[in-house]
């Protein structure tokens, strides 16, 4: 009779028992046993109280290098993100060297020298293509990425999302392969809402600020955490995803509103401009300007403990998207949103047209709406959404022609029927496949 499998030999530590194992050796010591999976699991403690140093061998996959066709040149990312980020050049040359830094530094095995991880912390105004640029990069190198809100992270033990639920978040883009989401990029956003409240630290515990802080300073500095593979809780009896943080790209990118007021105070106390002086005279710099000379000082007088700004040494700042970018928003990047619309409509037969002026109106509505390129395409929606309810009834193609009056709401988009234009369904919906614009 078979034995069942609660009679064999199992880890004393998670409980597989020889046959759940089926290769893997069960090593014994004196009343215990224990699998490789546990053994590994101890490396990492060890390793991680420094007790042990990383292993040569080949047992530990994280410590193998990552491996590139070919590490694309910092110019190279840059180029790449300038088809698709407007703008925002200075921040771009700076991310495509520390990316290329830090992947240069996951490539090589062992080093002489050891290149500390260049976290990246990107501040500028909503809208102004933070996310984009964490997610354009990611898709470039063809690494797993995740987004992560801070306002939803609490401690470990609080009602909210777990920090290490970032890492699960990672790993769900990545089929649960820990050795791929080693080699991912985090984006946090918001990291503007978890400073503390004061400069002082506070007596009583912070939950949804400092706290959050110190947990994410592990997580981004280099942990070993342990992920359930389902999400949830963690259980001590599940068997967890262990993931060497200390290899993926962390890049926190937030608003900062506020933190203008804190750099200008300073300039003008460095230059001696002083207190009370106006800041309305000539010295007054707008937002973007004084972000660019944001110092780790000011950062800590915003409410971010200096441990966290230590561990993001890569800062820049994005700048305020003024008209002119908006409307290269609109219509320059490779998926640019009039590119997409007009390949809407193409599907429809219709030669979707805008004129210069109403470009320019879109732009200074968006802009009033102070979400920064966020706010284009629901401003697009609204204008084109009577148009696109109605045009596939036509059986006519022909021209959409929108003006700065339809975007001022002065009329509908102007639809001129070519009744030499037949439609057929069919062909459209073929087109529709063939068409190169991913909308
Ligand atoms: P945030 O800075 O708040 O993270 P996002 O990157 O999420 O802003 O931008 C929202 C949307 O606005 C993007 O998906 C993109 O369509 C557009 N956008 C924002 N900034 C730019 C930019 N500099 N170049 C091109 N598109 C942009």
């Amino acid at each position: 009779m078979a034995k069942r499998s609660r009679d064999l030999p199992c880890c004393s530590f998670c409980g597989a028992s020889k046959l759940e194992l089926g290769k893997k050796p069960l090593v014994s010591g004196i009343d215990a046993y224990i699998c490789p999976d546990c053994v590994s699991k101890c490396y990492d403690v060890l390793f991680e109280s420094e007790i042990l140093g990383k292993p040569s061998g080949s047992y530990e996959p994280e410590g193998k290098p990552v491996s590139f066709k070919k590490l694309p040149t910092p110019a190279e990312i840059k180029a790449h993100l300038d088809n698709y980020v407007i703008g925002q050049d200075y921040a771009k040359k700076v991310l495509s060297v520390a990316v290329y830094n830090h992947y240069k530094r996951l490539s090589v095995v062992k080093n002489d020298v050891e290149i500390n991880k260049s976290n990246i912390l990107l501040i500028g105004p909503t809208g102004s293509g933070k996310t984009l640029l964490a997610q354009t990069l990611a898709k470039f190198l063809d690494v797993p990425f995740a987004i992560s809100d801070a306002t939803t992270l609490t401690e470990a033990g609080y009602v909210g999302d777990d920090v290490e639920n970032v890492i699960h978040r990672l790993l769900q883009n990545c089929d649960f392969d820990p050795i791929k989401a080693q080699r991912g990029i985090i984006y946090i956003d918001e990291i503007d809402k978890i400073g503390r409240k004061s400069e002082n630290p506070s007596i009583t515990r912070d939950v949804s600020g400092e706290g959050v802080q110190q947990a994410l300073l592990k997580l981004i500095e280099g942990t070993i955490a342990s992920v359930p593979p389902k999400g949830g809780r963690k259980n001590p009896m599940m068997d967890n995803i262990m993931v060497d943080t200390s290899r993926i790209l962390f890049i926190c990118g937030g608003a900062f509103s506020g933190l203008d007021k804190i750099i200008e105070k300073r300039i003008n106390v460095d230059t001696g401009i002083g207190f009370g002086a106006n800041i309305e005279s000539d010295h007054s710099r707008s937002i973007t300007e004084l972000f660019s000379e944001v110092e780790p000082e000011d950062l800590v007088k915003f409410g971010i403990i200096p441990e966290f700004i230590g561990r993001l040494p890569v800062i820049t700042a994005l700048a305020k998207l003024d008209r002119s970018a908006m409307i290269n928003i609109l219509t320059q990047p490779k998926n640019a949103l009039v590119k997409q619309y007009r390949a809407l409509f193409d599907m429809e037969k219709f030669d979707l047209k805008f004129t210069d002026d109403a470009l320019e109106s879109i732009a200074d509505l968006a802009i009033k709406k102070d979400t920064g390129a966020r706010g284009l395409r629901s401003i697009l929606e609204d204008i084109l959404m009577d148009t696109m309810f109605q045009i596939p009834s036509r059986s006519h193609g022909g021209v959409v022609e929108v003006t700065k009056d339809v975007v001022d709401g002065k009329c509908p988009p102007i639809v001129t029927e070519d009744p030499g234009c037949v439609k057929d369904v069919k062909k459209s919906f073929e087109k529709e496949k063939k068409s190169k614009v991913k909308i």
